[in-house]
C-alpha cells in the first residue's frame, strides 16, 4: 500500500521500523535515513529475510532542508516519519511542504541552540504571554497549518505515547464516556529497573531538558507554573505498585487545553526514583545540564552533549531493564448530568518488549504509536489537510490498532483519583 521515508534510526525509530516490517501489507517499502547510515544498514540487515517490506537506506543530515528535499524527490514517499530529534521538526516539515508529502513526528519542536536571538525573542514573548517556560511549544509547528492545508497535505504531530496515545485516550473518553470532561490527569509511571544509578530511557539531552524544566499545569483557562519537582504525589499503579510521581510541564497539555471543550484542569505526572532525582540535581548544580557551549582545552563543547557521551545509550538498556510501565489518563466529568470518573491506561513489560524487538518499554511504547499514526495516514483513516495533534482525529481506529499491535489498553470506571 505505502512507501515511507523514516528519518532517524535511534531507540524509538528502531522499534517503529520493526513494527512497520511486521505490517508489510501497509508498509510495503521503507527507506531508513539517518545521520549515521551504518545504524540504518545494520537494522536493514537484521530485518531482511524476515519481512516482506522492501528496505533501503540513506545518509541524511535532517537539519539541512535541501538534503531532505533531495531525498524525498529521489525516493517519492507518500509519508515522511520524523523519528529523529525535535530539533529537526521544522526543517523536515519545510521539506515535506516543498515536496507536498505528508509528515508525522513524535515530539514537538524545540531548538538545539536556545541562545539563537530570533528564537530567544519569540520564546521570551511566549513565556510572558502564556505563562510557561519550557523550551518546546506547538506554536512553531502550528504556524504551518494554513500552508499544509493549502498544499493538501497532513502533518500529524506527536504520535508517540505521551504525547500521542494519551491524546487518543482523551478523544476516546470524550467520544464514548463523557458529555463533558472536567479534569484530566496524565500519569506516566516507569516501574522498570535497569540497575544503573543514573541513566535516561530515551535521548538523554531531550529527556534531561524536559525533566529539569519548571513544572506547569492548565487550570481555569491559564497556565500555572511551579518550580521543577515541587509538586509530588504518591500513586498505587496497577501491576507496578506504589510510586512517587512529580508534576511536569508536558507538550500535550497545550493542545488538549485547546481541543477538549470546557476542560477545567489538565496535569501531567511522571514517576522518578530518589537516585534519579539526586543525580539530576547534582548534575544541574554543577552545570552539566547546560546547553550553552563552553570552551574546554581550546575546544568548544556543550555540557549536556558531553554528559550524553558518558551516560549509557538508552538503546543498551533493553537487556537490563526489568519491570513494567503504566501510562494513562484519569478523567473526571459529567455523563447524562451525573458525575463520572474514568481511567484508561496501558501496562507494558520491559522484558516482553526486549524479547519482541530488542528494546526496553519506553522505546516500545513510543515506536508502536509512531507506526500506528503512520498507518492511520497511509490507509486514509485519518485524512484531512492541515497540521493536527492526535486528539483531533477519530480515536476508534487508533485505539483498535493499539490493541492489535502491542499496546492493549485497560479501563477502570472507579479509579483512585489524584489529590
Ligand atoms: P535517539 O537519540 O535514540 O535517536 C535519534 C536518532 O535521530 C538517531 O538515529 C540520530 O542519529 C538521528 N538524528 C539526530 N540528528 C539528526 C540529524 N540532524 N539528521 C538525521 N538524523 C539525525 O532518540 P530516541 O529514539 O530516544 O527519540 C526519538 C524521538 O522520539 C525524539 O524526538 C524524542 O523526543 C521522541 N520521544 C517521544 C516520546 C513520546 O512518548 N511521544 C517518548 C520518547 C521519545 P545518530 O545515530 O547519528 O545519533
Amino acid at each position: 500500500m505505502g512507501r515511507v521515508l523514516i528519518i532517524g534510526c535511534g531507540g524509538v525509530a528502531s522499534v517503529a521500523i520493526q513494527k512497520c516490517c511486521q505490517n508489510s501489507a501497509v508498509f510495503q517499502e521503507i527507506m531508513i535515513a539517518s545521520r549515521t547510515k551504518a545504524k540504518c544498514d545494520a537494522l536493514r540487515q537484521q530485518l531482511e529475510g524476515k519481512t516482506d517490506t522492501k528496505i533501503t537506506t540513506a545518509q541524511v543530515d535532517a537539519d539541512n532542508k535541501d538534503e531532505v528535499v533531495a531525498l524525498i524527490r529521489g525516493y517519492q514517499p507518500e509519508l515522511v516519519m520524523n523519528i529523529a530529534l525535535p530539533y529537526q521538526d521544522l526543517a523536515i516539515m519545510e521539506a515535506c511542504l516543498e515536496c507536498r508529502v505528508n509528515y508525522m513526528d513524535t515530539a514537538n519542536y524545540e531548538p538545539e541552540n536556545i541562545e539563537e536571538p530570533a528564537w530567544r525573542a519569540a520564546y521570551e514573548k511566549r513565556c510572558k504571554e502564556q505563562g510557561f517556560s519550557a523550551y518546546f511549544d506547538y506554536s512553531w509547528q502550528w504556524a504551518y497549518r494554513k500552508k499544509f492545508e493549502e498544499a493538501g497535505i497532513t502533518a500529524l504531530l506527536g504520535s508517540g505515547f505521551d504525547p500521542g496515545v494519551t491524546q487518543a485516550y482523551c478523544a476516546y473518553a470524550l467520544k464514548h464516556e463523557f458529555d463533558v470532561i472536567e479534569t484530566i490527569d496524565i500519569l506516566d509511571c516507569n516501574g522498570g529497573d535497569h540497575g544503573y544509578a543514573f541513566a535516561t530511557n530515551f535521548n538523554p539531552e531531550i529527556n534531561l531538558r524536559e525533566v529539569s524544566a519548571p513544572g506547569s499545569y492548565w487550570e481555569n483557562g491559564h497556565w500555572i507554573e511551579v518550580p521543577a519537582m515541587s509538586i509530588k504525589r504518591v500513586y498505587d499503579f496497577d501491576q507496578v505498585g506504589t510510586k512517587d510521581m512529580y508534576l511536569l510541564h508536558h507538550e500535550e497539555i497545550e493542545s488538549l487545553a485547546k481541543n477538549i471543550p470546557d476542560v477545567k484542569r489538565i496535569r501531567f505526572f511522571m514517576t522518578f526514583g530518589q537516585s534519579y532525582l539526586d543525580h539530576m540535581r547534582c548534575l544541574e548544580d554543577v552545570g552539566m545540564l547546560s546547553t550553552t557551549p563552553i570552551t574546554y582545552e581550546g575546544k568548544e563543547i556543550v555540557p549536556i552533549q558531553f554528559l550524553k557521551t558518558l551516560l549509557p545509550d538508552p538503546a543498551s538498556l533493553g537487556p537490563r531493564t526489568k519491570g513494567k510501565t503504566n501510562i494513562g489518563c484519569i478523567f473526571t466529568g459529567k455523563k447524562d448530568g451525573k458525575d463520572k470518573t474514568y481511567y484508561l491506561y496501558n501496562v507494558c513489560d520491559h522484558q516482553a518488549c526486549y524479547q519482541e524487538v530488542g528494546s526496553q518499554a519506553i522505546s516500545y511504547t513510543t515506536g508502536v504509536p509512531a507506526m500506528i499514526g503512520a498507518m492511520m495516514l497511509l490507509t486514509g483513516k485519518w485524512n484531512k489537510p492541515g497540521v493536527f495533534t492526535v486528539e483531533e482525529f477519530d480515536p476508534d481506529p487508533y485505539m483498535e490498532a493499539l490493541n492489535r499491535w502491542g499496546l492493549p489498553w485497560q479501563e477502570s470506571h472507579q479509579p483512585v483519583l489524584v489529590e
